[in-house]
C-alpha cells in the first residue's frame, strides 16, 4: 500500500514541483516501513516546501528604486496595495566588502518616535514572514547582490510583530538560499521591554540586539519617544541586563543626536552613568535630516566630544559612518509621511 502511494498521483505532483533526487535503497527501505498517514505527511511537507520555493522565486514587485552610487533603498508593494522599504548597505573595504540589507517589519509604525519618518506613518500593518524574507530575495533577484547581514532596522518595531520576525530569522537562518548565520542578524528596537524579554527566552546569544536609546534620562526621552512613557528608563535597562548575550558580546545601544535636544556634554556623563556595568556598546548617529520634521544635525565637533566622553568614562562608543544618507535610507528615514495612499487611490487606514 505504501508502495502504492509514491507511486501514485500524489508522486507525481510532487515531482512536478520538486523533482527529487530518486531515493536510494535506505530510504526505501525507510519508506516501506511508514504507514501511508506518515508518507502523507511528508509528502504535504515536500509539497508545501516547493510551493513556499516557487512563491519566493518571485518576490513582490519593486515599484521605487533609490541608489547613492552604494546604497541602494528600495520600496516593494504588496498584494493589498501598501509599499514597505528595504536598504542594501555596502559594509567592509575593497578586497573584503560584505551587504548588509536592512528590513522592515512593518508597514509604519506605532510607536511614533519624533526623529523618525515612519513614525509619522502611523502603524499600517504588520508584514508576513514571507514579505519580511522575500526583501533577501529581491535584493538578490533584482541588485545580483549577496546578503551576509540582515538588520532589522526598517520600517516598523520588529517587538510588536515579534512572532513573524522570529519565523523570519529562522527562516533566514535555515533557508537553503539565504542560510544568514544568526550571528549576523540583529533586531533593534526602540526599547519594549516584554518584546526583548521574550527575544533573550530563545537563548539565540550569538544574534544581535541593538536598542534604540536616543537619550540620557526620562524626561528627554519621553519628549522624542512615547514608547518611553510604559517602557521606561529604568524598567528598559533590567531588560538589556537580563538579556542572554554571549561571552565578550554587547547589546548595541542607538543614539541619534539632535543638536540642542541629547548633544551636551553633560548628557554624554549621564548615559556613561545609565550603561555603566552594562555590556554595551554605543553607536552615535548624527540626526538625518528629513522633510517636515524640526530637528537639527549637531556639528561634528559636537559628535566628537559626546564620544570622547563616553570613552573617557570607558564606555565603548563609536559614530556611524552614515551611509545611505544620500539614499534617505540612513535611520529614521524610510517611509513616507502621511497621508499613505494605496493603489486604489484610496486613503490607507492608520490603526495606531
Ligand atoms: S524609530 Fe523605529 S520604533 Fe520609532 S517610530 Fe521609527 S520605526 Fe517606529
Amino acid at each position: 500500500m505504501v508502495h502504492d502511494s509514491l507511486g501514485g498521483p500524489a508522486s507525481a505532483g510532487l515531482a512536478c514541483h520538486a523533482s527529487p533526487p530518486p531515493p536510494d535503497s535506505d530510504m526505501l527501505a525507510a519508506y516501506h516501513r511508514l504507514s501511508i498517514y506518515e508518507v502523507r505527511g511528508i509528502m504535504t511537507l515536500l509539497t508545501q516546501d516547493s510551493l513556499a520555493t516557487d512563491a519566493r522565486d518571485r518576490p513582490l514587485p519593486i515599484v521605487r528604486t533609490r541608489c547613492d552610487g552604494q546604497t541602494i533603498k528600495f520600496s516593494q508593494r504588496t498584494a493589498d496595495g501598501h509599499e514597505f522599504e528595504s536598504v542594501i548597505v555596502p559594509m567592509g573595504e575593497p578586497g573584503n566588502a560584505w551587504r548588509t540589507l536592512c528590513v522592515s517589519s512593518q508597514v509604519g509604525c506605532a510607536r511614533a518616535c519624533t526623529f523618525c519618518q515612519t513614525g509619522r506613518m502611523g502603524l499600517i500593518r504588520n508584514l508576513t514572514v514571507d514579505e519580511i524574507v522575500g526583501q533577501a530575495d529581491a535584493a538578490r533577484q533584482k541588485f545580483g547582490v549577496s546578503i551576509r547581514n540582515v538588520v532589522f532596522m526598517g520600517m516598523g518595531e520588529p517587538m510588536d510583530n515579534l512572532d513573524n520576525v522570529v519565523a523570519a530569522i529562522r527562516q533566514f537562518h535555515e533557508d537553503r538560499r539565504n542560510q544568514i548565520a544568526r550571528r549576523r542578524i540583529t533586531v533593534s528596537t526602540a526599547g519594549r521591554c516584554d518584546g526583548i524579554r521574550r527575544l533573550g527566552q530563545l537563548g539565540w546569544k550569538r544574534m544581535g540586539l541593538a536598542v534604540s536609546l536616543n537619550a540620557p534620562n526620562d524626561d528627554i526621552r519621553s519628549q522624542i519617544m512615547p514608547i518611553n512613557k510604559s517602557d521606561p528608563m529604568d524598567k528598559l535597562r533590567a531588560a538589556i541586563a537580563d538579556y542572554p548575550i554571549r561571552a565578550g558580546g554587547h547589546v548595541l545601544i542607538e543614539y541619534v543626536l539632535i543638536a540642542g535636544l541629547n548633544d551636551r556634554p553633560d548628557h554624554a556623563r549621564q548615559l556613561a552613568e545609565y550603561l555603566r556595568g552594562l555590556p554595551t556598546c554605543v553607536n552615535l548617529i548624527p540626526y538625518n535630516p528629513c522633510d517636515g520634521i524640526d530637528y537639527r544635525t549637531p556639528g561634528a565637533e559636537v559628535v566628537d566630544e559626546f564620544q570622547q566622553i563616553l570613552m573617557a568614562a570607558g564606555q565603548l562608543a563609536f559614530r556611524r559612518n552614515t551611509k545611505g544618507r544620500n539614499a534617505l535610507g540612513a535611520c529614521g528615514q524610510l517611509g513616507h509621511p502621511p497621508p499613505q495612499v494605496a493603489s486604489s487611490g484610496q486613503p490607507l487606514k492608520v490603526i495606531s
